[in-house]
């Protein structure tokens, strides 16, 4: 079923009647035209990708700005269509967005797993607003929905791609509702046979064995819940495949394994009434001993709360229940996203509020040794810059730095031959400053051995200053005892 503008407005209007809908549907309009004729490779209307990215969007409760950018982000890129348009008619926050996606949208995984962690970065220093990374989630969601209609090259490229280095950076920011989507997707394209089984597994055995539970279950409680006055509802499963498959694959576990305690979360509407729930659950099923966990007096590092307890529930099976309220709910999925919903304000991970460096920091200190963020502190991106050799590996240089920076970077002897430059596939001068995203292949000539003096001027790294200097005191040295070089 094609998705129409009036789905995206029914959604905004479920979190605020009162939502002012008119640019939205300004916003429809001209991406409308400025995708007119334009097919997806599926055959369906262009019109439907950005369509149903900003019915994403409106899903995780974002802003109408943030909805306006996602129905523009393909606009200056497929089309004649530029930004000073957008800028003109949506104003610069809007046109910034649209940029920002423009921007991360250049970033390709070439298939290479030591760049995973420079590309992680890169993405996160090129987004820079956490907005542009949410829209980019629902972009790239989409497109892997769509993947059946790509060939079998770009499919894995892109399922690859998005393992490396989406996946990671939503399960960063917290942000869950992605992660298992996109992960799960991943895992269908990467990992068919595996994806298969294990599909399998869950759909015909253990989706109806919960279903039953779980309604078994709620009907225990609920008459007790309605009686303390308590609103509530009950979730399932909340594991990905991929998670699964994985905890399989580490412990050689099989799936009745992993899948041999029963988890459910109720969700309620205020922390009194998480502690009254629980309550209740304890009143009807014993609790196993030290198994309570108060997430909410004491949150985790992360900032989860919720309440856990482990009881021998109906049938005697061993059940977890988390209880947790809407808000906390939304907080353990959207992360860091989830708080402007709440406060409705801009989050800039180039300006970042204390509060987010202050979860990255604690991220940073919880996270396994994998996480990039255990190795680089967030703010260390904000006056960095992300180039391309010409095979596709990054150059991680400070803001300002020259291709002679970069020559330096990638090798001594790139330096010391240097005798020109192509940018972006356009001869450019030694002193360029390069930008985020530019494609930099140094020219050298293999007998010319000498920096020039004028280099340090140029140079705004320590690292090629050095290097210079130790070269140029070479130079006469090695001229006379090593012609061959
Ligand atoms: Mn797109």
């Amino acid at each position: 079923m094609p998705i129409t503008i009036q789905q995206i407005i029914d959604e905004l209007k479920k979190n605020d009647p009162r939502v002012d809908t008119d640019m939205i549907i300004l916003a429809y309009e001209f991406a409308a035209k400025a995708h007119q004729g334009q097919k997806r490779k599926s055959g369906e209307s262009y019109l439907q990708h950005p369509l149903q990215t900003a019915l994403t969007l409106a899903q995780i409760k974002a802003e109408p700005d943030v909805i306006i950018a996602g129905l523009l982000h393909d606009v200056p890129e497929d089309t004649g269509e530029n930004l000073k348009e957008i800028e003109k008619q949506f104003g610069k926050d809007v046109a910034d967005m649209v940029e920002g996606i423009t921007k991360v949208g250049k970033i390709k995984y070439r298939g290479i797993e030591r760049h995973a962690e420079s590309l992680k970065k890169m993405f996160i220093a090129m987004a820079a607003d956490i907005r542009v990374i949410l829209i980019k989630f629902a972009d790239r969601l989409h497109n892997l929905m769509t993947l059946d209609a790509l060939p079998e090259n770009k499919r894995q490229r892109i399922a690859r791609e998005t393992l490396e280095i989406y996946v990671p950076i939503a399960g960063l920011l917290g942000i869950w509702y992605f992660k298992y989507q996109m992960e799960d997707l991943c895992f269908k394209y990467l990992y068919p046979e595996e994806y298969k089984k294990l599909e399998f597994t869950y759909e015909h055995e253990q989706k109806l064995e919960n279903k039953q539970y779980i309604k078994k279950t709620k009907n225990i409680l609920m008459p007790q819940l309605k009686e303390a006055g308590i609103n509530f509802d009950i979730q399932g499963r909340f594991k990905s495949l991929y998670s699964i498959f994985l905890k399989m694959q580490k412990k050689e576990r099989k799936f009745s394994d992993i899948y041999d305690v029963f988890a459910l979360r109720i969700i309620v509407d205020s922390v009194a009434d998480c502690y009254k729930t629980i309550g209740v659950i304890h009143s009807l099923w014993r609790p196993k001993t030290n198994r309570f966990k108060d997430y909410i007096a004491v949150p985790k590092p992360n900032g989860y709360q919720a309440l856990h307890t482990t009881v021998f529930g109906p049938g005697g099976k061993v059940t977890e229940f988390q209880v947790l309220t809407q808000k906390m709910y939304e907080e353990s999925i959207y992360g860091i996203a989830a708080h402007w919903f709440y406060k409705n304000k801009k989050i800039s991970l180039g300006k970042q509020p204390r509060w987010v460096r202050d979860i990255l920091v604690l991220m940073r200190h919880t996270a396994n040794s994998e996480e990039f963020i255990s190795t680089a502190k967030i703010d260390v991106f904000q006056d960095r810059i992300f180039v391309f050799t010409p095979k596709g590996d990054v150059i991680d240089l400070p803001d300002g730095a020259t291709p002679i920076d970069f020559a330096y970077a990638v090798h001594t002897d790139i330096g010391d031959q240097c005798i020109g430059v192509m940018i972006n596939d356009k001869i450019s001068k030694l002193n360029t400053e390069l930008r985020s995203g530019d494609l930099v292949e140094i020219i050298i000539e293999k007998n010319h051995r000498k920096p020039s003096r004028d280099w340090l001027k140029i140079a705004k790294t320590q690292r090629a200053r050095s290097k210079i200097k130790f070269s140029l005191k070479q130079g006469g040295w090695r001229e006379k005892f090593m012609p061959w070089r």
